[in-house]
């Protein structure tokens, strides 16, 4: 993995400081690691006042040197696609910027915030749609903006699930890190905390034995990870992602469906079955975001489904992720799934099942639904009490 960088020492090629160091951020850089394709030089220049260009030494080891389709060069070198807007893309695909109360949080959903908590990656994806904070424009989230997030929250009894992402908010230091943690744990109505991060899959030295037990301290917290493709899935990989398992930390992946990249049923149920083996639960396999300059990467909606078909029935349901689609301008997320349903009757319902076979479901007689116990327990604003949470020290 390390002919790329040949003068790099054991210990700084697993030091993530190093890493982030040696990063590869301009055009002269990568064309003295890699031979380049006109698309990609050409992608460099025009997008170099839109969005970041950094890679990771060890994710640029990653690279196929001769294939442009290379999945993992496709996620880290753009191309001239990228610098050109479609008609219909948005800058803030996802409606988050109108629901910002304090300019760490975004507050969309009743139950759930998104806490921004800086604005840098290990590698900058380009298929971002968050490009316009992790691009830089915005400038970086300060110490005392983080406070005023915290502030919120305290004042905000119906939140109880916050996700902190950003930027990757595992390149915090693991003490500031912990800092966070701590504040966010000592917030009593805040149920669960999740963290969104790509570093197992671009910077996985960064996971260590002191952040996994930061991590853990903080239960229940789970780290959500975002592998596109089995060639990510490497020992380094591996190593880190069991290692936040080993101590306790559920991880689980959010994939994102990308033309040409992934957009297939082989490279996603094995991608899938990879994670499972490390112990990394699929999630979501999201449909691209509307998002500028990424048309180029968007599969038909109807792709996502194909392939879902392929795997339910064919492979365990744990590698079965949801397909989402998060709806442009703030819509929210909706699933896809295929179609199993052939008929309706009042007595029965016709189903196709993975191998297109008809089976029938009988309906039963009785249809009241309702539950009595849960009447009695959950009548007090339909809602179960809250468990008291116990803080790992
Ligand atoms: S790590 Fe996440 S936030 Fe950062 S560039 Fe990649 S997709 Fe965007």
């Amino acid at each position: 993995m390390r002919p790329l960088f040949p003068n790099a020492t054991d210990a700084e090629w697993r030091d993530w400081r190093w890493q982030q160091r040696n990063a590869v951020r301009s055009l002269a850089e990568l064309e003295r690691f890699l031979p380049l394709t006109d698309d990609e030089r050409r992608g460099c220049i025009e997008t170099a006042g839109i969005f970041r260009l950094g890679i990771s030494p060890y994710y640029l080891s990653l690279i196929d040197r001769d294939h442009p389709f290379c999945p993992v060069r496709m996620q880290a070198i753009p191309t001239r696609a990228e610098a050109e807007k479609q008609p219909g893309e948005l800058r803030d695909p996802l409606g988050e910027d109108h629901h910002r109360p304090v300019r760490a949080i975004v507050h969309k959903y009743p139950d759930r915030v998104l806490l921004l908590a800086l604005d840098h990656c290990s590698v900058y994806c380009r298929h971002c749609t968050r490009r316009r904070i992790t691009s830089g424009a915005e400038g970086g989230i300060s110490r005392d903006e983080l406070k005023e997030a915290i502030d919120y929250l305290k004042a905000h009894p119906e939140v109880r699930d916050v996700l902190i992402s950003g930027g990757d908010p595992l390149l915090l230091g693991t003490a500031r890190l912990d800092e966070l943690l701590t504040e966010l744990r000592a917030i009593p109505h805040i149920e669960i905390i999740r963290i969104g991060t790509r570093i197992p899959v671009c910077l996985p030295m960064r996971v260590d034995e002191e952040l996994a037990k930061v991590l853990r301290r903080a239960a229940p917290l789970y780290v959500v990870t975002h592998f596109n493709h089995a060639k990510e899935i490497t020992p380094d990989a591996r190593a880190a992602c069991e290692l936040l398992v080993d101590h306790g930390v559920p991880v689980e992946n959010q994939a994102v469906l990308m033309r040409r990249l992934n957009s297939s049923a082989v490279a996603i149920k094995d991608l899938m079955q990879k994670c499972l083996t490390m112990r990394v639960r699929p999630y979501y396999l999201h449909q691209m975001d509307v998002a500028e300059g990424l048309e180029h990467l968007r599969t038909p909606l109807s792709k996502g489904v194909e392939i879902l078909q392929s795997l339910r029935g064919w492979t365990s349901g744990l590698a079965v992720p949801h397909l989402a689609v998060d709806l442009p301008d703030g819509g929210g997320k909706v699933t896809l799934q295929p179609d199993y349903v052939v008929e309706r009757r009042a007595s029965e319902t016709i189903f196709r099942n993975y191998r297109g076979e008809r089976y029938a479901y009988p309906e039963p007689r009785e249809t009241d639904c309702s539950v009595p116990y849960d009447e009695i327990q959950y009548q007090k604003f339909n809602q179960p009490p809250l468990p008291k949470l116990r803080i790992l020290r």
